[in-house]
């Protein structure tokens, strides 16, 4: 997961790209980075957050009317300061490009980029590949007469390329911004305009904050591009499959989002809802329903309505730690969740506790909040996930945790319930999952939900699985054995 932003306006686009960027700051903290072009292409990019990598005197350095943002949650090949997006090649007409997503043929290209096309790539980041194949499919056009129907061509034969999710934005030099999809957009990707100009974001919220009303999102299997005068223009290149990761409706993307037409706060209320169903079936009764911040608040809320249960706020989150640093051992683990959340008393203590959570990754942090909670003097402490088990790696991007990490891989309901120390733990359904997303019929059918059922909506050989496990297990080892090691708290 990743955020990007591209913005084509009459003026400077900078302090525009700089306040997106803290927006979209939640999908990805790992990197960040903005490519202005005013003629020249001026770049910034480093580690870090979006106010840690940029400051008043490099935000000075960098201007221009057209402008890409990025932050980075690290996907293949794991976080160097080489990997952190915009790349640039020079040819044809200079190009700078930004993706959110992961290719799962990016070993392959990579190779091929070398040996075929004689392409030198100098990250690990699968950016640089698309920005390559891009380059090299563009310079097949006649560029003398470059319109916008010979990005488009050349997008179409990239999308033939490259396999996996994708969601891309790219300044091609003066001739303007080209933004594209997968076919089943995977990815979100949505675009607004005001009187000056065009952007495009990742998800809502960014465009609003910016003051751009909101026009579609982009299509699955579609390609824009918006020259620099602002006139539109728009193809559907392939037929659009939809299979959208479930997940950011689930976690990632901000309460205040619409993606795809569906408001994330909703979903995550009628999510709530669909738990206090399965609640119901296994028969739970609570005094109390707390929701596991932040995220997970929507849901206890609609959850606790739904079951005529009162809802507090009895964990309160330090908001200024942000992340979980890795600490080997349990105690200082143990500590690292403790630093991060603290129980109100008053609203646990001789009660039934049911709390709610987004999802259950690896189970550390469930099993610390569940003692946490019963040392502040809980009667009994339910533990509620209101997305089903996670069993599968994502292969699109989303650096969960490999395979191997996951504790419900291998492992019942009830021997997740003893490990966790809860009284009982309810996980929301498959169908549960997606019909609270899904808000109705016809959105049924439309969402990719590999990590819960195994189902990739793409062909996946059991060597591109090996490879990319690999990969994001070297990433893993570098994360943890680096000094300032930090792991995304998810
Ligand atoms: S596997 Fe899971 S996280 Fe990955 S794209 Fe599909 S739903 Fe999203």
């Amino acid at each position: 997961m990743c955020g990007i932003l591209g913005i084509v306006d009459g003026e400077d686009v900078v302090r525009q790209l700089y306040a997106g960027l803290m927006t979209l700051q939640h999908r990805g903290q790992d990197a960040a980075g903005i490519m202005a072009y005013d003629g020249r292409f001026n770049l910034k990019k480093g580690n870090g957050l979006v106010r840690d990598v940029f400051n008043a005197k490099n935000l000075a350095r960098l201007r221009g009317p057209t402008g890409l943002g990025h932050v980075r949650y690290p996907t293949v090949g794991g976080g160097g300061a080489d990997d952190a997006q915009p790349f640039y090649v020079n040819a044809p007409f200079g190009i700078s490009l930004i993706h959110n997503g992961n290719l799962t043929n990016y070993s392959a290209l990579k190779d091929e980029l070398y040996r075929r096309d004689f392409r030198h790539l100098d990250s690990t980041c699968d950016a640089e590949v698309i920005l390559n194949v891009l380059a090299d499919e563009l310079s097949r056009e006649q560029l003398r007469h470059f319109s916008p129907q010979s990005a488009f061509r050349a997008v179409r034969r990239v999308s033939v390329r490259i396999e996996g999710a994708y969601s891309v934005l790219a300044i091609v030099g003066s001739k303007g911004m080209l933004a594209f999809r997968d076919p089943l957009g995977i990815k979100p990707a949505i675009f607004g305009r005001n009187e000056d100009g065009w952007a495009f974001a990742s998800e809502s919220v960014a465009l609003d904050v910016l003051g751009y009303e909101v026009q579609r999102d982009v299509r699955p299997g579609e390609a824009i591009f918006v020259d620099p005068e602002g006139s539109f223009h728009s193809e559907q290149l392939f037929p659009p499959r939809p299979r959208h990761c479930i997940f950011e409706w689930v976690y990632f993307a901000r309460p205040d989002s619409v993606i795809d037409g569906l408001s994330v706060y909703e979903t995550r209320l009628r999510l709530g809802q669909e738990l206090a169903n399965v609640c119901r079936e296994q028969g739970i009764s609570a005094d109390v329903v707390i929701p596991v911040p932040d995220t997970a608040r929507a849901a206890a809320l609609s959850l606790a309505a739904a079951l005529g249960v009162t809802f507090r706020e009895g964990l309160i989150k330090n908001r200024y730690i942000g992340r979980t640093f890795i600490m080997p051992g349990d105690r200082l683990r143990r500590a690292s969740v403790r630093h991060k959340l603290n129980p109100i008393k008053s609203e646990i203590a001789g009660k039934r506790v049911l709390l709610v959570d987004d999802s259950i990754v690896r189970g550390n942090t469930s099993r610390e909040i569940v003692s946490m909670v019963r040392e502040a003097g809980a009667k009994e402490v339910y533990f509620g996930s209101y997305s089903p088990a996670l069993r599968y790696p994502c292969v699109y991007g989303i650096d969960m945790s490999t395979r191997g990490e996951f504790i419900a891989r291998d492992k019942s309901t009830d021997q997740i319930e003893q490990m966790i120390g809860a009284d009982r733990l309810i996980y929301q359904t498959i169908r549960g999952l997606e019909s609270g997303v899904a808000g109705g019929e016809e959105r049924l059918g439309t969402f990719c939900m590999a990590c819960f059922d195994g189902h990739y909506p793409t062909e996946i050989s059991k060597k591109v699985f090996a490879t990319i496990e690999q990969e994001r297990n070297l990433a893993h080892t570098r994360l943890a054995s680096a000094p300032d090691g930090e792991e995304q708290d998810f």
